[in-house]
C-alpha cells in the first residue's frame, strides 16, 4: 500500500472510530450533534454512519425535537450488537461473565477458587471460557482478565501472581490459541479502575481517576486522560507493596510493613486476633477464635474499641497513602472500592481525615474520596471494556478499504 493510501486509511478508522465514541457517549445523538461534537463534516459523519449502520453496531430510533426545518434523525449505539466475555480472578471464586456494549451483564458463569493455584487455576480459567463461549452470545468479539498480580498486558503475560503460584504465565496466548479470540489480560485493580470509569459514575471521557480496591490486598489502577496509565513496568499503582511500617507485620511479598499488612481486610482480621488479648472491654476479644471480617464489621458498628482500633490503624496508613499520590498525581477523584467499604461512612471518613492531614491542605480539599458503584463486576467490566478502548476495530466485520 502507497503511503498516502496508508494515512487515508488511517484517517478514515480514525474518523470511524470518533464518530462511534461520539455515539457511544450518549443514549440518542442525531448527525448533525456527532458532527458538531466531533468537529467532522457533515459528510464524512453520514457517510460513517452509514457503515457503522451497516455493520448493526448502531440503529435509527426516532426523531429528535426539531429546531426550525425538519426533525432530525437519532442515533444509538446497539447494545446487543457484539459481546465480550469479562474475568475477575481476583475473589475467593473465579468469576467469568458475557457483557454486552453497554456494559450490562448477560450470563455469568463461577467456581469457587477452594485454594487452588498454578495449572489447576489456569483449568478452572478454561472451565469458565469452555462453557461461557459454547452459550448463544454471538458475535463474542473478545475476552478480558482481571488477574491478581503482576502483568505485563502489551504481552498478555502474568509476570508473577503469588496467591494463584503464576510465574511468566503467557495467559493471552494460552487463551487465543484455544478460544481463536483476542484476549487481553490487566491486573485487577487496573481493571476494576476502568469498570468504574466507564461504567460506573459518569466521568467526562478525558478526565483522570484513580481507583483504589482495598481487599485481601490493595491495589490501585490510575487513569489519566482517560486512558489506563501502567507505568514503565505495567505496576503502576501497586501501592499494597509500599513499606508504611518500619519492622511491621510480614507481608507475603517478603517485606515488612507493607500497607497490605496494616490496612487490608486481611489485615485488620490477623490484627484483631493479635491484638485481643490486650482488650479486655472489647465484646470482640472474648471469642478470638471467631473473629472474622463479618464479627468486626458488626463489631465497629457497635463502638467495639477493638475494632475501633483495627480500622483507625488501617484508615490511618490508607489515608497516609493516598495523600502521596494526591502528591504526585494531583489527580481529584478517588474511589475505593472492595471487601472494606463495608466499613461504610465512618470507616470513609477516618481515610479522608487521615488524607487531609498528610497532604497539602489545598490540594486535599480539592480531592474527591467516595465509594465505588459497581463492586466485583467493576473488574469484570473494566477488562472486557479495556480492549474496546484501545482498539475499536475488534467491534469491524468488514474492513474498511
Ligand atoms: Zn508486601
Amino acid at each position: 500500500m502507497s503511503p498516502r493510501k496508508a494515512t487515508h486509511q488511517q484517517t478514515k478508522i480514525h474518523n470511524r472510530d470518533l464518530v462511534l465514541k461520539t455515539i457511544f457517549d450518549y443514549e440518542t445523538i442525531s448527525r448533525a450533534e456527532v458532527a458538531r461534537l466531533t468537529k467532522l463534516t457533515r459528510t464524512t459523519v453520514s457517510d460513517m454512519v452509514a457503515s457503522l449502520l451497516d455493520e448493526g453496531l448502531i440503529e435509527e430510533v426516532g426523531f429528535g425535537e426539531s429546531i426550525g426545518g425538519k426533525a432530525p434523525i437519532l442515533l444509538s449505539l446497539v447494545a446487543d450488537s457484539r459481546y465480550l466475555i469479562g474475568l475477575n480472578l481476583a475473589q475467593d471464586k473465579f468469576i467469568g461473565s458475557v457483557v454486552n456494549l453497554r456494559g450490562e451483564i448477560k450470563d455469568t458463569v463461577e467456581f469457587p477458587v477452594n485454594g487452588c493455584d498454578g495449572k489447576q487455576a489456569l483449568q478452572l480459567v478454561y472451565k469458565i471460557l469452555d462453557q461461557l463461549t459454547k452459550r448463544e452470545w454471538r458475535p463474542l468479539v473478545g475476552i478480558g482478565i482481571g488477574t491478581p498480580g503482576l502483568v505485563n498486558t502489551r504481552a498478555g503475560v502474568v509476570v508473577n501472581a503469588v496467591n494463584l503460584d503464576w510465574q511468566h504465565l503467557p495467559l493471552a496466548h494460552l487463551l487465543e490459541s484455544r478460544y481463536n479470540l483476542p484476549v487481553t489480560v490487566l491486573n485487577d485493580s487496573q481493571a476494576t479502575a476502568i469498570g468504574e470509569f466507564v461504567y460506573g459514575s459518569s466521568y467526562p471521557s478525558e478526565s483522570n481517576l484513580v481507583v483504589i480496591t482495598i481487599k485481601h490486598g490493595i491495589g490501585a489502577g490510575v487513569l489519566i486522560n482517560g486512558r489506563l496509565f501502567q507505568g514503565d513496568g505495567g505496576g503502576a499503582g501497586e501501592i499494597g507493596h509500599v513499606v508504611v511500617q518500619e519492622n511491621g507485620t510480614l507481608c507475603r511479598c517478603g517485606q515488612h510493613g507493607c500497607l497490605e499488612t496494616i490496612s487490608s481486610a486481611w489485615a485488620i482480621v490477623q490484627r484483631a486476633i493479635s491484638l485481643a488479648p490486650e482488650y479486655d472491654n472489647s465484646e470482640l476479644a472474648k471469642n478470638p477464635e471467631n473473629i472474622s471480617l463479618d464479627a468486626i464489621v458488626n463489631a465497629y458498628q457497635a463502638g467495639d474499641p477493638l475494632a475501633e482500633k483495627v480500622v483507625s490503624d488501617a484508615a490511618h496508613y490508607l489515608g497516609a497513602s493516598i495523600a502521596s499520590l494526591v502528591g504526585i498525581l494531583n489527580i481529584q477523584n478517588i474511589v475505593l472500592t472492595g471487601d472494606m467499604v463495608r466499613f461504610g461512612q465512618m470507616w470513609l471518613q477516618s481515610v479522608r481525615d487521615a488524607m487531609n492531614h498528610a497532604a497539602l491542605t489545598k490540594m486535599a480539599q480539592d480531592t474527591q474520596l467516595e465509594f465505588g458503584t459497581l463492586e466485583f463486576k467493576a473488574c469484570i467490566l473494566g477488562a472486557s471494556a479495556f480492549m474496546l478502548l484501545e482498539n475499536y476495530s475488534l467491534l469491524f466485520t468488514q474492513t474498511s478499504e
